[in-house]
């Protein structure tokens, strides 16, 4: 059995409270591990860390390029420990080990970029206005970042906040999902093993309610980056105003997927799969919202079905598995409720629709690839987060309509279109109001472009080069070389 602890002020510690959490496989709801279950004392003890190794001045004043080297070096750990950290992923989430293992390449990917971005910010001078004066512009780390990540991809989401605070020179306190913590306790292994400097990267477990909301509460705490669900976005914003603490929230999608009559259909029908089906569907980004042109609908809808039908659930473990469980009991439950409502509502589950009835997937958080049609726009099933392997379906005719219903959600973070017009193209790109826009693709992510939402996806981004500014402040220091008396005020007597 794996044992997990936090990591404190460069320090491997149990909870206060000494209150451990076990973690289940959700592929047969084994026991695979035993965690600290930190509460609110354990994550005040760690900022408080991280307070003193920021405002102590060494890291912040530790040169550009060595924190770089640094960043660097957790990126080479995470690749030769790979296979281990991707079977812990499996493990924890019950995701394929090859699609895990894709994560962690991606993962040394991102910290081997933002170590590289670490020392090329040269600042900016700005021409004064002002005779015989100098300006210019500095960017700074921030300061104690806390930083909250999902179950879902638990390492990917968390490499995207730890490489860049790093990089930037902040010092951090990380809070995994307290259902997926595994991962993050290894990568907090690698850190240490790297050498960054007591107090500079911090890890605790636990609940939400306590850990995370004493992170968003906390005075001490100079910036939040939050990756989750939406309801808890909006706590965390409300908790962060108490000191205005700096906010990134990247939060939930419902994506659209649009199929025009004139897209190659093959492919339209191969990655109208691929947005969806990996992890089960527990995607932010997962193309669940499918939309087809009434003249191909009918045909694509009986091709995805047939693909469908041929989704090889099972052992994440297993080479032949194309789709595991769903994360946990409750979630699989709260997938499992939108499908009366779906049917209530008038839509049509021509596939799927349940949890498989046989052994070994009964034993695990298993849900069957679900093909959901004649849905319709205002409907619940097609307006929110199932996080699922749902598909649902609506026919549009004209494009005018798919991009007006693509646009009605409180969503933005992410849509895709498949047509080979290239008016179109240009059109529809331009009318969607999503924070990523895939052009016959979908799914596709990379650590150089930016990532994050338009509405209530969120605000803040990630990634790139703007995911590094994200974790600095912006300082202007304007220099006057012969300052003059002014002698405004009080000067000439009364
Ligand atoms: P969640 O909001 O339940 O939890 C996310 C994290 O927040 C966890 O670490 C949790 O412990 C913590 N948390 C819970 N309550 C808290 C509180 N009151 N204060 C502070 N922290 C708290 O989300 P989840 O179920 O773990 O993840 C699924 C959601 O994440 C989905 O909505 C998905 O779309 C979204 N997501 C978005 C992106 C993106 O890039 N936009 C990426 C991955 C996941």
């Amino acid at each position: 059995m794996i044992k997990g602890k936090m990591y404190i002020n460069g320090q491997w510690v149990d909870s206060r409270s000494g209150k451990e959490r076990e973690i289940i496989n959700p592929y047969d709801q084994s026991v695979i591990a035993s965690v600290a279950e930190g509460g609110r004392e354990d994550a005040a003890a760690a900022i408080e860390a991280a307070r003193t190794a920021f405002d102590s001045g060494e890291w912040t004043s530790t040169p550009a390029s060595e924190r770089g080297r640094l960043v660097f070096k957790l990126a080479e750990l995470i690749e030769r420990d790979r296979e281990e950290l991707a079977r812990l992923e499996s493990l924890d989430t019950g995701k394929t080990v090859e699609e895990s293992r894709w994560d962690m390449d991606d993962i040394s990917g991102i910290f081997r970029y933002f170590a590289g971005l670490a020392d090329k910010d040269g600042g900016e001078v700005i021409a004064s206005p002002v005779p015989n004066t100098t300006s210019y512009v500095v960017r700074e780390p921030v300061g104690v970042c806390g930083q909250i990540s999902p179950w879902n991809y638990p390492l990917l989401q968390a490499s995207w906040k730890m490489a860049p605070a790093l990089a930037a020179g902040n010092t951090i306190v990380m809070k995994p999902s307290e259902i997926t913590p595994l991962t993050a306790i290894k990568v907090t292994e690698l850190a240490e093993e790297a050498g960054f400097p007591k107090g500079v990267v911090n890890l605790v477990l636990g609940p939400g309610a306590e850990v995370g909301a004493e992170l968003s509460e906390s005075v001490d705490v100079d910036l939040i980056s939050f990756t989750g669900g939406i309801a808890t976005g909006k706590t965390i914003m409300r908790s962060a105003a108490g000191n205005v603490k700096k906010v990134a929230l990247e939060l939930g999608g419902k994506n659209p997927n649009i199929v025009f009559d004139d897209a190659d259909f093959d492919l339209a029908v191969d990655y109208a799969l691929n947005a969806v089906f990996f992890h089960a569907g527990q995607i932010c980004s997962a193309g669940a919202r499918l939309m087809v042109q009434d003249g191909i609908h009918d045909r694509f809808v009986e091709a995805l079905k047939a693909r469908m039908e041929k989704i090889v659930m099972g052992s994440g473990f297993e080479e032949k598995t194309e789709m595991g469980p769903l994360i946990s009991a409750e979630h699989l439950a709260k997938v499992e409720s939108y499908m009366p409502v779906a049917e209530e509502e008038g839509a049509k589950i021509i596939l799927g629709g349940r949890r498989p009835a046989e052994a070994p997937l009964k034993d695990g958080f298993f849900f069957e690839p679900t093909l959901i049609t004649e849905c319709e726009n205002k409907m619940k099933i097609v307006q929110e987060e199932v996080f699922g392997p749902v598909i649902t379906v609506e026919r549009f005719h004209t494009e005018e309509e798919a991009v007006t219903w693509a646009n009605d959600t409180i969503y933005g973070l992410s849509a895709g279109f498949w047509t080979r017009d290239p008016d179109r193209i240009e059109r529809v790109s331009k009318a969607l109001k999503f924070g990523t826009v895939w052009v016959n693709d979908f799914n596709v992510y990379f650590v150089q472009a930016p990532w994050g939402g338009y509405k209530q996806s969120g605000f803040g981004r990630e990634l790139g080069q703007i995911g590094l500014e994200e974790y600095t402040e912006v300082k202007h220091v304007y220099r006057n070389h012969a300052t003059e008396a002014v002698n405004w005020f009080g000067a000439t007597g009364g």
